[in-house]
């Protein structure tokens, strides 16, 4: 099993976005290197084309998934996973997130967000999983926090 290694620069800015995109789902693609050890060098952001469409329906726009396929070619840098957020405040998958699942190799962050007093979104959990769409099943990715990710790739944050 791999782990995930995200920078905490990298988690506020996926926080942020997906307390923004609450009470709808936030989603993003994450970019990075390595096999055992999966290091995010990159976020990038995509349009949840079915906010609004209901509790756990995301799906990313795919012509940016399209876009960065083309942009990382012959790079050392892939699509590693994505992330999206759950209003309800959980960070397990979903049935929808199972069924969805039909890349068994990608990363699934989720952020769980929650109402806070003010009433806006506010995250309580994230957790990383690689779903298994044929036994139905997820299982959990170590997710670290590193101060310094070893890739410098565009917009990273030093
Ligand atoms: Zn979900």
């Amino acid at each position: 099993m791999p782990v995930i290694v995200l920078t905490p620069a990298q988690m506020a800015s996926i926080a942020d976005a997906a307390e923004a995109a609450f009470p709808a789902e936030g989603c993003g693609l994450l970019v990075g290197t390595g096999r055992r050890t999966i290091t995010v060098t990159r976020l990038v952001a995509a349009k949840n084309l079915l906010a609004g469409d209901g509790p756990d329906r995301f799906e990313l726009d795919p012509s940016i998934h399209i876009r960065m396929e083309c942009d990382l070619r012959g790079t050392p840098e892939r699509i590693v996973g994505h992330w999206h957020s759950h209003p309800d405040g959980t960070a397990q998958p979903s049935a929808t997130d199972l069924a969805m699942a039909w890349e068994p190799d990608l990363v699934w962050l989720i952020v769980g967000v929650a109402a806070s007093c003010s009433g806006g979104g506010q995250v309580v959990q994230a957790l990383a999983h690689r779903l298994d769409c044929e036994a139905g099943r997820s299982h959990p990715v170590p997710l670290r926090i590193a101060q310094n990710n070893a890739c410098k790739g565009p917009g990273f944050p030093t």
